[in-house]
């Protein structure tokens, strides 16, 4: 898994820019009030020397071929270089991001309902971040200073707060109440989408709930990907077209 597809499935979240400096070149990719950054060695400057002193009369031309270089300082030829904190190397890996995230683990996080399901391992890990709240939804990035139209790409009113646009937009409901109807079952929908994952595990027993089990993890990822479809690629989706994609992935999963 690369950066970009960890942001730009999972979001990575707020938590991914605290463990990254700027080692700055050009300073072209640095974003100068939000980024943490060390200068790039030493300062770029002219320095002239004349061949002769001046004469009385050229003094003003020469204060004014200086202040012409002040505005036009040498630009670095070094690209910015992005640094990760957590390894010695400096070099990102998931490895290191993973145990930094989850150091702030606590005793009721749902481990086994999210990671001991039978899902491909990125889905799971969107799950995890989602269940952190650390999903790329307009909430979130609002709050790292990114200004964007706040609406629910899924049911277009809302404000997309990260549990509305999972669990309790009108469309994560009705692909959630499909499910159901399949299932036989009837269910009320949790707050957060951890107390969600937590409550779901083994609803039907212990040997009988491998497929319920993956049904979260397909449910958010549908609706994540159909989200990231509508904003990205101006490509919509209708909810039964949706719900055929859950269905699909969850025989996918389980017979994997
Ligand atoms: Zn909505």
């Amino acid at each position: 898994m690369d950066v970009e597809s960890l942001e730009r499935d999972h979001g990575g979240g707020e938590a991914f820019y605290t463990y990254i400096h700027f080692d700055v070149g050009k300073g072209d990719t640095v974003r100068f009030w939000h980024d943490r950054r060390i200068s790039g060695g030493e300062d770029c400057d002219w320095h002239i020397r004349f061949g002769r002193a001046f004469n009385d009369w050229e003094i003003e031309e020469v204060a004014s071929f200086f202040q012409l270089l002040q505005v036009k300082s040498p630009t670095r030829v070094d690209v910015d270089k992005m640094r990760w904190d957590l390894k010695k190397n400096e070099a990102f890996d998931i490895r290191s991001y993973y145990l930094a995230l989850r150091g702030s683990e606590n005793i009721s996080f749902p481990w086994k309902g999210i990671w001991g399901v039978k899902a491909p391992r990125r889905i799971a890990f969107f799950v995890w971040t989602a269940s952190w709240g650390r999903i790329l939804t307009c909430d979130n990035l609002r709050r790292r200073g990114i200004i964007l139209v706040w609406w629910c790409w899924m049911c277009r009113c809302s404000g997309e707060t990260m549990d509305h646009l999972l669990l309790h937009c009108p469309v994560a409901r009705e692909i959630r109440s499909y499910v159901f109807q399949l299932f036989g079952v009837e269910w009320v929908t949790s707050g957060c989408v951890m107390e969600m994952v937590a409550g779901w595990r083994n609803w039907f027993g212990k040997h009988y709930s491998e497929v319920w089990n993956l049904v979260p993890h397909c449910v958010m990822w549908s609706i994540w990907r159909e989200r990231n479809s509508r904003t990205f690629e101006d490509l919509e989706h209708s909810v039964d077209q949706i719900i055929e994609f859950c269905m699909r992935s969850l025989f996918d999963w389980a017979k994997a």
